[in-house]
């Protein structure tokens, strides 16, 4: 089999950032897939967004103007409930069929959480899980994470187009040091995130404006 996979990279996007940006691109280029971007509504693990799920769709559209290699993918805005990955994954599988690689990019530190998710084993039926380093503190894989990945542990992108799913490969990508929750912070002190977040964000006085202070 090889057909051009197809990634998800999920989030809260509240905002999105160049770390976020930057680390989806690089991804499309190594394994040479289609990236959706793909903002939560509700989002499940964490606490609830500053900005609302149409808000934060609007940063993603501005911020993705200009290419087309990472699109906007927004059947989570579209459903009631928690968005949950594994049913964004079983309704792309409806989209794609069965056979097409389909991937799902997650940042190293949301990976360790993985535990905590919706049917999380089922995930590796659906999908390739493609692991970002990101520089921060990541906390210990718990062990039964651990023993998934050790059976299903890839070492090169070409792995990801011999199944359409199950496999799990680490991927380093640029060490950029930036967070959704930095900028909300600079914009609540009246600062302005310039280079962190994408010009688009700033060029549009209402794209930010749910985090600056009043
Ligand atoms: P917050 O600070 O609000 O928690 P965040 O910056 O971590 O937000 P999210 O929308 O929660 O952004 O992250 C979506 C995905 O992007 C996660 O898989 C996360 O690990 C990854 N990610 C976020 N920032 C980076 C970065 N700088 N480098 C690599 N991956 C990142």
């Amino acid at each position: 089999m090889s057909s051009q996979p197809i990634a998800i990279f999920g989030g809260t996007f509240d905002p999105v950032h160049i770390g976020h940006l930057r680390a989806a691109w690089e991804a499309s280029e190594a394994l040479d897939a289609e990236v959706r971007m793909v903002p939560a509504k509700i989002p499940p693990h964490r606490p609830q967004p500053v900005a609302d799920a149409a808000a934060r769709a609007a940063m993603l559209r501005a911020a993705l103007e200009g290419q087309d290699r990472l699109k906007l993918d927004l059947r989570e805005l579209d459903r009631a409930g928690p968005s949950y990955t594994f049913d964004t994954l079983a309704s792309l599988r409806e989209d794609i069929g069965t056979q097409r690689p389909l991937i799902v990019l997650i940042g190293a530190d949301a990976f360790v959480g993985l535990t905590s998710w919706h049917r999380w084993r089922e995930l590796f039926e659906l999908a390739h899980v493609c692991v970002l380093t990101r520089p921060a503190q990541i906390p210990a894989t718990p062990d039964a994470l651990a023993a998934v990945v050790a059976a299903r542990k890839v070492d090169s992108v070409g792995a990801l187009r011999t199944a359409p799913a199950g496999c799990v490969l680490d991927m380093v990508v640029s060490a950029l040091g930036i967070s959704a929750t930095r900028i909300r912070r600079l914009l609540a002190e009246g600062r302005e995130p310039r280079w962190l977040v994408p010009q688009a964000l700033l060029d549009d006085p209402v794209l930010l404006a749910p985090y600056r202070k009043a």
